[in-house]
């Protein structure tokens, strides 16, 4: 099964994906991680994307796709993903469908994590005080929810006009969302 798990930044995609992975053993892609892990590896792409990440902005479409791409064989393998902050924009999305379709695959669900705003800036400023990432600074959060809004959101009814969006309260505790996150899996006719 492929999924996607979808919301704002903070919404808790990372950690419910995380858990998916220890309870499901799905491979989980997260771009934000990947590109991180570029960063802090001095790589030519690392160097190369660093000011975007530090700004909150989005790196180009180009890149994240074939950063997916080199890591859907090893997905299929594992019998699935989970697209964590992948795709983030409508571009994105149709290179994953035609990416999956190339495979004999699709995305199966998409779990949008709803959490308002003010939840979100309040997590942040606990993330950033206990983890200084630079991104997560009151100023660049504002620039990565506005990325999200302006274009990121629009999947929304992408996906919704596929027939595969769920939509699931985030704003519980990471039990309560793992709980709904699994009822919802259940529900998923592959
Ligand atoms: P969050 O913790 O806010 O969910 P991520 O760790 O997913 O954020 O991503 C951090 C940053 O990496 C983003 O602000 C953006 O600059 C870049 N990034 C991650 N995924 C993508 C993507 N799919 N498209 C463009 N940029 C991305």
């Amino acid at each position: 099964m492929n999924l996607i798990l979808f919301g704002p930044p903070a919404a808790g995609k990372g950690t419910q994906a995380k858990r998916l992975v220890d309870e499901h053993g799905m491979v989980q892609l997260s771009t934000g991680d990947m590109l991180r892990a570029a960063i802090a590896s001095g790589s030519e792409l690392g160097q190369k994307v660093k000011g975007v990440l530090d700004r909150g902005e989005l790196v180009t479409d180009e890149i994240v796709i074939a950063l997916i791409e080199d890591r859907l064989p090893e997905a299929e393998a594992a019998g699935g993903a989970i697209f964590d902050g992948f795709p983030r924009t409508v571009a994105q999305a149709e290179a994953l469908d035609a990416m999956l379709a190339g495979r004999g695959a699709k995305v199966d669900v998409v779990l949008r994590l709803k959490v308002d705003e003010t939840a979100l800036t309040g997590r942040i400023a606990k993330r950033f005080a206990e983890q200084g990432r630079p991104d997560d600074n009151p100023e660049v959060f504002g620039t990565r929810l506005k990325a999200y809004n302006d274009q990121t959101a629009p999947l929304l009814p992408y996906y919704k006009g596929q027939g595969k969006l769920v939509e699931l309260d985030g704003m519980g505790s990471v039990e309560a969302v793992a709980a709904d996150i699994d009822a919802a899996l259940g529900q998923v006719v592959k």
